[in-house]
C-alpha cells in the first residue's frame, strides 16, 4: 500500500499550487479568491522512484464563522489518514495565529511533518523563512511553487520521513 501525504495549511497558501508542482501538471484547483467548499483529493505521485498518494485540502467555507477551526478540523482529518504531513506557510507572511492552531494538532497527532515556506520566489525570501524554526517542527523548507524553486530538496525529505 502507498503511504499517504497529507498537505495541510491555511487556505490561499499555495497547498494546490504545490500539488500540481509536485505532480507536474495542473489538476489541483487553483484559487485566487478564497472561498470555495472542496474536498480532500487524492493524487498518485512517483518521486525518486518511490510512491506515495498526495492528499490536497483546503476546504472551506467563508460563510461560516471561525476559520481557524475549519482549518484547523479539516487539517486534521486528513492527519489521521496520512502517514506524513506537508505542513505548507506563507513564506511571505509568516506563521499567524491559524497556523499556530495547526501546528498544537500536528503535535497532538505525532505524525512526521515536513514544513514548507511556500512563495519565496527568489533567494530574498529565504532569510525570512529560517523564522519558521521557531514553529519547533525542524528545519523550513523554501519553496516556489509558483516556479518550482525548492520543491526537490522538500520532497527528498519527505521521502526521508516515509
Ligand atoms: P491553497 O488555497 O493553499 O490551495 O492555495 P492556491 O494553490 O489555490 O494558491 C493561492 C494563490 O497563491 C494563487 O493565486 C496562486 O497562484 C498563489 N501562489 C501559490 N504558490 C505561489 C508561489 O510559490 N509564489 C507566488 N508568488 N504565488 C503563489
Ligand atoms: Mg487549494
Amino acid at each position: 500500500v502507498r503511504p499517504v501525504v497529507a498537505v495541510v495549511g491555511r487556505p490561499n497558501v499555495g497547498k494546490s499550487t504545490l500539488v500540481n508542482r509536485i505532480l507536474g501538471r495542473r489538476e489541483a484547483v487553483v484559487q485566487d479568491v478564497p472561498g470555495v467548499t472542496r474536498d480532500r483529493v487524492s493524487y498518485p505521485v512517483d518521486w525518486a522512484g518511490r510512491q506515495f498518494t498526495l492528499v490536497d485540502t483546503g476546504g472551506w467555507d467563508a460563510r461560516v464563522e471561525g476559520l481557524a477551526l475549519q482549518v484547523a478540523e479539516q487539517a486534521e482529518v486528513a492527519v489521521e489518514l496520512a502517514d506524513a504531513v506537508v505542513f505548507v506557510v506563507d513564506g511571505t507572511v509568516g506563521a499567524t495565529a491559524v497556523d499556530e492552531a495547526v501546528v498544537k494538532m500536528l503535535r497532538r497527532a505525532g505524525k512526521p511533518v515536513v514544513l514548507v515556506a511556500n512563495k519565496v520566489d527568489d533567494a530574498r525570501g529565504e532569510a525570512d523563512a529560517t523564522a519558521l524554526w521557531s514553529l519547533g517542527l525542524g528545519q523550513p523548507f523554501p519553496v516556489s511553487a509558483l516556479h518550482g524553486r525548492g520543491t526537490g530538496d522538500m520532497l527528498d525529505a519527505v521521502l526521508e520521513v516515509l
